[in-house]
């Protein structure tokens, strides 16, 4: 009954969200919170109104990556207030309950997945464009649970870097949107090439092409390639999206954006 009463409620605050957005990886470290902090912040600079849910339960990067401290969520009668980033972006973590940083996230698969549907429900997201949900990596029920959690959603992102490994992990998202009938919008190769600190040329580590064949090896679409670059590392650190920057990877986002919108 309850649980109905909570469904009820997530379908009524996404209904007020044009576009419920996913991005999924088979495995972490990949780049999926760095992507999904980018696409956010590309969304938002061409004047969407963009929200961010973090689904990491356990390990939440998304506060530091969006370059917020030291916040303490405040809530009404409608709910828990999203947390605001400075260039306008609305947010929710587990990080921002925390004690601090450091404390560690030992919750088991149904409760880490309750937050996340807490997070669907009790938050007052508002009106938004575009709703990114960082989903937890891999093939969990936890993940399971935060995709089949989202009402309407539009579809899901995946991303990979070039390895042969990597691929086969983005097999395993393919099969996960398969079983439960969520469109993928296409797949992002991340880590693609590497700028040259001293050039700016883009160096091919691991040759050319690799995530575009993969996407059609598993017929999906191809977003495009984000190469490595540590410039835009250095500024994700200090919670600056890369894209506010004058360098390869946001000329490669935006491209990537203007596909996901149309
Ligand atoms: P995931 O969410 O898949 O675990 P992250 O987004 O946390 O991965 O990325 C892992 C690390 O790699 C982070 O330190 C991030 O800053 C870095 N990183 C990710 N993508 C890039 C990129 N295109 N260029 C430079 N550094 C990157």
């Amino acid at each position: 009954k309850m649980m109905e009463q909570q469904n009820k409620v997530i379908r009524e605050k996404m209904g007020k969200i044009k576009h419920k957005i996913a991005i999924v990886s088979g495995k972490g470290g990949v780049g999926k919170s760095t992507v999904t902090v980018n696409l956010a912040a590309t969304l938002n600079q061409m004047g969407y109104k963009v929200g961010v849910l973090d689904g990491d339960i356990h390990g939440p990067n998304i506060p530091q990556m969006l370059g917020v401290h030291n916040v303490q969520p405040t809530g009404d009668e409608n709910g828990i207030m999203p947390i605001m980033t400075k260039e306008g972006i609305k947010t929710m973590s587990i990080g921002y309950f925390l004690p601090d940083q450091d404390s560690p996230i030992i919750w088991r698969g149904p409760k880490a997945s309750g937050a996340i549907k807490q997070f669907l429900s009790d938050v007052a997201w508002g009106e938004l464009d575009f709703l990114l949900i960082d989903t937890p990596p891999g093939s969990g029920d936890i993940q399971l649970t935060t995709l089949q959690s989202i009402p309407d959603i539009d579809g899901m992102v995946i991303v990979t870097t070039p390895e042969e490994v990597s691929v086969m992990d983005a097999r395993k998202s393919v099969g996960t949107a398969k079983v439960l009938e969520i469109k993928i919008i296409g797949l992002i190769e991340n880590m693609s090439g590497f700028v040259c600190p001293h050039c700016d040329e883009v160096v091919d580590v691991f040759g050319k092409g690799g995530g575009e064949k993969a996407a059609k090896t598993l017929n999906v679409n191809f977003l495009g390639p984000i190469p490595l670059d540590v410039k835009a590392r250095e500024a994700s650190d200090k919670g600056i999206p890369m894209v506010s920057l004058d360098c390869k990877a946001s000329e490669e986002f935006k491209k990537i954006v203007d596909k996901i919108v149309k």
